[in-house]
C-alpha cells in the first residue's frame, strides 16, 4: 500500500488515515457528480526546512464560490480550514511536494439529481506530486473536437467535479492521438483553457490570455502570472482570443496548480514560434518557480509556511 495512504486526511468534521476516509457506494456526489474541488499545491524547500503552501486563502475563497454556485455551504471558516490543514500535514509529517485535494460534496444519500435539500460535507487529502505536465520539455497539443461546457451547462467557474468528464473525454483524446494535452474552444469558438489549465500566448511583447467570460476557471496561477507580467511591465490583455492565433503566437504557455508553468511546442501540429521555450515564458516560469520555493521575499505573503 502506498505510504501516503497511512497520512492523516479530514472527512465528516474528523482527521484520520485516507486509507479510512471512505464513502458509501450510493453518495449523492459519486452517482451525479455533485462535488466541487480545489487543488493547492504545497513546495518543500529543503535549505529552509519548509513546507510552502501557495496562496491558500484564494483556494479557499474559490472553493467558497463553487459551493455558493452549487448550493453547498462551506463548513468551516478560513481560519479552521488553514487549522485543519496544517495539522494533517505536520502530523502527516510532510517533507517533500505535496498536492492538497478539499472536495466538497454532496454527501446525502438521496436519489435524484439535485441540489438543494441535499446534505454536504468537506474531504480534504493530500497525495505526494511532482510535476503533472512536463515543465523542461515544450507540450504537443491539439485543439479538441470537445467543446468547452458553457456557463449554463456546467459552470466552469465553479470547479465542479462533474465538469471534469469533459477535460477527460479532451484529455483521452490528446493523449491517445499522441499529443501531450488538449486545448478546448469555447461554444462560440473561442479559445477557452487545457483540459486542467488556463492558456497563454504572446504576440509582440504582449502576453494575451481568455477573458473570465470565455469558460475558464478563474485560475489562482493565472491570476499570479497576470501579477507578475504586471510587475515585470509586460504588457498583459485578457480578451477573446481566436484558435490561428494561436498558431501564429511568438510563445504559448499553461499555467495551473498541476501544470506549473508548461510552455507548448505545438498546436495542431504547428510549431510555435521558433519551438523553443519563448523569453516571456522563461521570465515568468523562473519567477515563479523561485515564489512558490520562498525564493522571492517579495511575493512571501502568497505564501503559508507549515512549518
Ligand atoms: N482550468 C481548469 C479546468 C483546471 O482544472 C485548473 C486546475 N485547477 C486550472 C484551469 C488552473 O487553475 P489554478 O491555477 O487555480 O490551479
Amino acid at each position: 500500500m502506498s505510504e501516503y495512504l497511512e497520512k492523516p486526511a479530514y472527512i465528516k468534521g474528523q482527521v484520520l488515515p485516507l486509507k479510512d476516509a471512505n464513502v458509501n457506494i450510493q453518495t449523492h456526489a459519486l452517482q451525479y457528480g455533485t462535488a466541487a474541488f480545489g487543488g493547492i499545491r504545497g513546495y518543500y524547500q529543503a535549505e529552509a526546512g519548509n513546507l510552502y503552501l501557495f496562496r491558500l486563502e484564494d483556494h479557499y475563497n474559490r472553493l467558497k464560490a463553487s459551493a455558493h454556485i452549487l448550493q453547498m455551504k462551506m463548513p468551516l471558516t478560513f481560519s479552521e480550514f488553514q487549522d485543519v490543514i496544517l495539522k494533517m500535514l505536520r502530523e502527516g509529517n510532510w517533507k517533500q511536494d505535496v498536492y492538497l485535494r478539499p472536495f466538497l460534496y454532496k454527501a446525502d444519500l438521496a436519489l435524484s439529481p439535485r441540489l438543494h435539500n441535499v446534505s454536504d460535507d468537506l474531504a480534504i487529502y493530500a497525495i505526494p506530486l511532482n510535476d503533472y505536465l512536463d515543465t523542461k520539455t515544450g507540450q504537443k497539443t491539439m485543439v479538441s473536437s470537445y467543446v468547452r461546457i458553457s456557463d449554463n451547462q456546467i459552470p466552469t467557474r465553479s470547479k465542479a467535479s462533474g465538469g471534469y468528464i469533459n477535460s477527460a473525454l479532451a484529455k483521452s483524446e490528446a493523449l491517445e492521438n499522441g499529443y501531450d494535452e488538449a486545448i478546448f474552444l469555447d461554444i462560440h469558438g473561442f479559445v477557452s483553457e487545457g483540459s486542467a489549465e488556463n492558456i497563454f500566448l504572446v504576440k509582440n511583447g504582449e502576453l494575451i490570455t481568455p477573458d473570465t467570460t470565455s469558460s475558464i476557471l478563474e485560475g489562482i496561477t493565472r491570476r499570479s502570472i497576470l501579477q507578475l507580467a504586471r510587475d515585470a511591465r509586460i504588457p498583459t490583455v485578457e480578451r477573446k482570443i481566436s484558435r490561428t492565433e494561436l498558431y501564429t503566437a511568438d510563445e504559448a504557455f499553461f499555467s495551473g496548480t498541476g501544470a506549473q508553468v508548461a510552455w507548448i511546442v505545438s498546436v495542431d501540429r504547428r510549431t510555435i514560434g521558433n519551438g523553443q521555450i519563448g523569453p516571456v515564458t522563461k521570465i515568468l516560469q523562473d519567477k515563479y518557480f523561485r515564489i512558490v520555493r520562498g525564493l522571492e521575499q517579495s511575493y512571501f505573503e502568497w505564501l503559508t509556511p507549515v512549518y
